[in-house]
């Protein structure tokens, strides 16, 4: 089918009661690997990409691909942009046909976070499609992607901050971090307390390294979305490295690329069960 529109994926999501993975791609393997896992799933997910991981593929190529593969798809699929950091990336993704993005403000101030989000909004408005923005910094490391500070989401300012801006999709720091060199602690507490008061559902990144019985439990916080990346990348480099490693001599890059996309694949769909098992719905 055709890419899907965000706002429906997360509908579907919701009807569902079933949580969107959302899996970061860098090439052609990865973004195979992720959309096969997500026909053999059954569950809407986003497929997304980060400004960061943009330089070798330009936004363009990225749509292209995902387009193409989505249409011999039965699973709904919509294509994010992932922490678009400043309006020029939403600008870019937007006019390839992404059809969803965030806005990653979080270096500023709340009030200009609000003055940034508000801006991404408004611009998204014209296009029908979902703007998710954070709230609070998400500690760690994401590639060259550096998130500054280590701020949780602040129950009291999420009501404001949703109102001002008009954003769809809320991404909380609540103790998850990017990328594997730190240890994540979700607060239950602390989560459950901003499901409480926020208007829209909630988006979790930095799930690598997250356990899986943490990760188990969102669908019933109203998170509808929950970022994977750096699990994704180091599978990949691993399957590509041992196969190096088991012969330096070999030639074979065809060989090589689908042990790189299987274990891609391999790891989206164990992310999938793992956030869906509590789910009433899930189908297998
Ligand atoms: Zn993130």
């Amino acid at each position: 089918m055709p890419l899907v529109n965000g706002f429906h994926l997360i509908d579907l999501i919701k009807e569902r009661k079933v949580v969107a993975g959302a899996f970061n791609t860098t090439n052609l393997e990865t973004t195979i690997g992720i959309l096969n896992a997500v026909e053999k799933s059954k569950i809407p997910a986003f497929i997304q990409i980060a400004p960061t991981n943009v330089p070798l593929s330009g936004y363009g190529y990225i749509a292209d691909m995902v387009k193409r593969y989505a249409a011999n798809m039965d699973t709904p699929i919509a294509l994010h942009l992932d922490h678009g950091k400043d309006f020029q990336n939403v600008k870019d993704a937007v006019r390839a046909g992404f059809t969803s993005v965030m806005t990653d403000n979080a270096k500023y101030d709340y009030d200009e976070n609000v003055k940034h989000t508000f801006e991404a909004v408004e611009f998204c408005k014209g296009y029908g499609i979902p703007v998710e923005a954070e709230l609070g910094a998400i500690a760690g490391k994401e590639d060259d992607d550096v998130t500054e500070g280590n701020g949780m989401t602040d129950p009291d300012q999420v009501v404001d901050f949703v109102n001002r801006t008009g954003v769809n999709l809320l991404a909380v720091a609540v103790g998850n971090v990017h990328g594997l060199n730190l240890d994540p602690n979700i607060n239950f507490e602390l989560l459950d307390k901003i499901r409480k008061v926020c208007p829209v559902p909630l988006v979790l990144h930095g799930a690598s390294g997250i356990p899986d019985n943490q990760i188990s439990q969102m669908v019933n916080y109203d998170v509808v979305k929950i970022n994977v990346a750096s699990d994704l990348r180091t599978a990949y480099i691993k399957a590509v490295g041992k196969d190096y490693v088991s012969d330096n001599d070999r030639f074979d890059l065809i060989n090589v690329a689908l042990d790189g996309k299987k274990a891609v694949e391999e790891t989206v769909y164990k992310k999938i069960q793992v956030m869906n098992k509590l789910s009433p719905t899930l189908v297998h």
